[in-house]
């Protein structure tokens, strides 16, 4: 290879570029990690999330007695994309699901821990992994206090990638400061962890016209830079259609309601007091189904004990700071709260109920209740909102990027900017996807690129 400034240069510091960071240096490779926002400890996606993340068959699970496996987990996202998943993607992140938690945990002290007091949409098993506080803004500053631990890893913030060339056996990385000014990096390879094009309205109308109306509640810096460089370079593409849709964030708060709510019992009833989905479907696409009801809006109503199943959650608890959740204590109360007619709420609520404790046939086929109402009601008004994009640059199953079926040597994308498992639309997000293809592609990218240094 040829004279290189740095071994390795990553563009973006969310979960993706952090894990790569780490894993990178670990390996013994110097990095050049380029953050383009300043305010990406509290404005990434990552840090936005509620820090789940899927592993099937780590050591938590184990010892929880959860026989759980890579290949199960695989199962599941099959089964949610009706097989659409990139199926090489798709095998590399469940195979790499275990190790990842538990690196994340020995070799980055991120204190994770099992879930096991609540279902998410699309997992067969109890898998997913998070800090205590359930809160990405804490999963976010474990990575960089990880990252900074590394002394190979020089983070550059603000400092935006722009463009890279391939040069011979190099790459040349155009990293731009907000005054314009420019560095041209000469590297061995180039990890694109810039996440997705959420944040960049044209692109969004272009791809996901379904959900451009809707609320964008995901980080500020998802701009579409990857597949902006990856244009320039002739990438591969692929899955552009497919994004993280969320049927519950408070409106117009635009802080999100766990979907806890929703798999323990609660219900999403519109402005005429009408159902209108199972609500235990995913949240990703009930989000679309929300916003086709009257204002783009619905509410979803519960009780003290669904309540209960939700204060662990940070962005639960800043709810009730924010005072998004009403109580109401009988069914006219929650009929004038809403704006509808207290007999129609009263029939929807009595349908429901009967559905749940006789199971006899639910209108929108909803089979698990998990719980049946009881008042006091608990109730938040609700939107439906695009959180990531899923669809991004084709990579292998190190998060090579590939430009007619073969990867481009040194170039590497993870997280939002690569593809994901997610199928081509909003229906196949399994619930913690999101993190599993950042820190996952970020651990496999970021040991990759510097097993090519000895190569
Ligand atoms: C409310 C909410 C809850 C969620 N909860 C979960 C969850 O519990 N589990 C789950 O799996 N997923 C969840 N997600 C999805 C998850 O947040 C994302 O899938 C994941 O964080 C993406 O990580 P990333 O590193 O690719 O992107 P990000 O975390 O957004 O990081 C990308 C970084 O790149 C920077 N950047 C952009 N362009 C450039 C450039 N050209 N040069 C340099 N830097 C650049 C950005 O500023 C940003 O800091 C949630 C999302 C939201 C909004």
């Amino acid at each position: 290879m040829g004279t290189t400034d740095v071994d390795i240069v990553i563009a973006g510091a969310g979960a993706a570029g952090l894990a790569a960071a780490a894993a990178a240096a670990d390996s013994g490779a110097s990095v050049l990690l380029l953050e383009a926002h300043e305010t990406f400890r509290s404005g990434s996606n990552t840090s936005m999330s509620t820090s789940m993340i899927p592993a099937g068959g780590s050591r938590w699970q184990k010892e929880a007695g959860i026989d759980d496996s890579p290949d199960l987990l695989y199962g599941d996202i099959m089964a949610k994309t009706k097989g659409k998943a990139d199926p090489v993607v798709a095998r590399a992140l469940s195979d790499v699901s275990p190790r990842l938690v538990e690196w994340l945990a020995d070799d980055c002290s991120v204190p994770l821990e099992l879930v096991t007091d609540v279902w998410f949409p699309g997992n067969s098993r109890l898998r997913h992994h998070c800090v205590p506080d359930r809160s990405g803004r804490t999963l976010h500053r474990h990575l960089l206090d990880a990252v900074s631990a590394r002394s190979q890893v020089t983070l550059v913030v603000p400092s935006r990638l722009t463009g890279v060339e391939e040069a011979k056996d190099v790459l040349r990385a155009t990293a731009t400061r907000p005054d314009g000014s420019q560095d041209v990096i000469l590297t061995n390879s180039v990890i694109l962890a810039t996440n997705g094009f959420g944040a960049n309205e044209e692109m969004v109308r272009r791809y996901i016209p379904e959900i451009a109306d809707g609320l964008y509640h995901g980080g500020d810096g998802s701009l579409g830079d990857a597949l902006r460089i990856g244009e320039s370079l002739g990438t591969d593409t692929a899955s552009l259609g497919a994004y993280q849709g969320h049927g519950s964030v408070a409106s117009p708060h635009g802080v999100l309601l766990t979907w806890t709510t929703m798999m323990s019992g609660a219900l999403l009833i519109n402005s005429d007091g009408q159902r209108f989905q199972n609500e235990t479907i995913g949240y990703s696409e009930s989000a679309v189904n929300v916003l086709a009801q009257p204002g783009s809006v619905a509410w979803a109503v519960f009780d003290q004990h669904i309540h209960e199943k939700a204060e662990p959650f940070a962005d639960y608890q800043d709810l009730l700071t924010m005072d998004a959740v009403k109580w109401v204590d009988d069914v006219e109360t929650l009929a004038s709260w809403i704006g509808c007619a207290a007999e129609d709420i009263g029939q929807t609520l009595n349908t429901a109920r009967r559905s749940a404790l006789d199971g006899s046939e639910d209108p929108f086929e909803r089979s698990n209740w998990a719980h049946t109402l009881e008042p006091p009601y608990a109730v938040v008004k609700v939107t439906g909102a695009l959180f990531h994009t899923q669809g991004g640059l084709m990579v292998d199953e190190n998060g090579g990027v590939l430009r007619d079926g073969s990867p481009i040597p040194g170039l590497y994308a993870a997280g939002g900017a690569a593809v994901g498992v997610s199928g081509d639309s909003s229906y196949g997000y399994v619930s913690g996807n999101g993190l599993l293809s950042a820190l996952g592609l970020g651990l496999l990218a970021g040991s990759a690129a510097s097993a090519r240094l000895v190569g």
